[in-house]
């Protein structure tokens, strides 16, 4: 709207309801947290949820936790971008007690979380990814090797955000023999011969980067997934500016990106 008489018109708050999962919890005041949800159909959204940490009897009794998934009511402004929302209604849908028996699963869980927060936009919509997101915590919430799962959803979020990293030939040189190196900052792998005039690079081994250009994450050996999990984690550090807290807590062994 521009310009005119409607420009005088009086805006009220609308409200959103929407299915999500809390990707954070962040103290806001004394008594209220600012919660950022990843919802189904609205994307990520911050709200403000007023009086959550009182210990009196509100509408927030039960609490809203980390990785919960449920069903949000916010109050938001007609300009969304101008302010936090705030959460009018909370109700949990979903519970995955079976994230908190392994540790493993929890903080892969939370590694999913962490990601996801930082590399989408708040108010952009991601019906896909957010039915991934489920479908991983789901799937975390009773696996034996977490790995498997958190390694497909980087490969999904990263093709969410538009930076899935291109596997099939040398950006540099467009060669598809003998890619060695991925770089972040080119988007994809570099051959023997291109690496090194590039800085920034990760060296890969065959066997990652095969498992890397399958459809589907199958028969992959612990190894493998460790150096699946650690050349996307280098590339989410770089597109996030700094390593996913949860990384070396979640595979301890991973290396981290040395440039800056
Ligand atoms: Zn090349």
């Amino acid at each position: 709207m521009t310009g005119g008489s409607r420009s005088r018109t009086i805006r009220f708050m609308t409200t959103v309801s929407d299915d999500a999962v809390v990707l954070a919890r962040l103290d806001y005041s004394e008594t209220s947290q600012v919660i950022v949800l990843f919802t189904q159909r609205h994307g990520k959204v911050r709200a403000i949820a007023k009086g959550i940490k009182r210990h009196t009897k509100t509408r927030f009794a039960a609490g809203i936790d980390l990785l919960d998934i449920g069903h949000v009511v916010v109050s938001v402004r007609p300009d969304r971008a101008a302010g936090l929302a705030t959460v009018t209604e909370w109700k949990q849908t979903r519970s995955l007690s079976g994230l908190r028996e392994k540790l493993t699963r929890i903080q892969g869980a939370q590694y999913v979380a962490e990601i996801t927060g930082h590399l989408t936009e708040d108010w952009d919509p991601h019906a896909d990814l957010y039915d991934a997101m489920i479908a991983t915590l789901t799937a975390l919430s009773n696996s034996l090797e977490p790995l498997a799962a958190v390694v497909a959803f980087q490969r999904r979020l990263l093709e969410s955000a538009g930076s899935g990293p291109r596997l099939d030939a040398c950006m540099s040189c467009g060669s598809n023999d003998e890619l060695t190196h991925f770089s972040s900052f080119e988007g994809g792998m570099m051959c023997r011969n291109c690496e090194p005039g590039q800085v920034e690079k990760w060296e890969l081994s065959p066997k990652t980067l095969d498992l890397l250009r399958k459809e589907r994450i199958t028969d992959a050996t612990p190894d493998m997934l460790v150096g699946a999990f650690g050349v996307l984690n280098y590339h989410i550090a770089h597109l996030m500016g700094r390593e996913p807290r949860l990384a070396s807590k979640l595979v301890p062994t991973v290396r981290r990106r040395t440039v800056e």
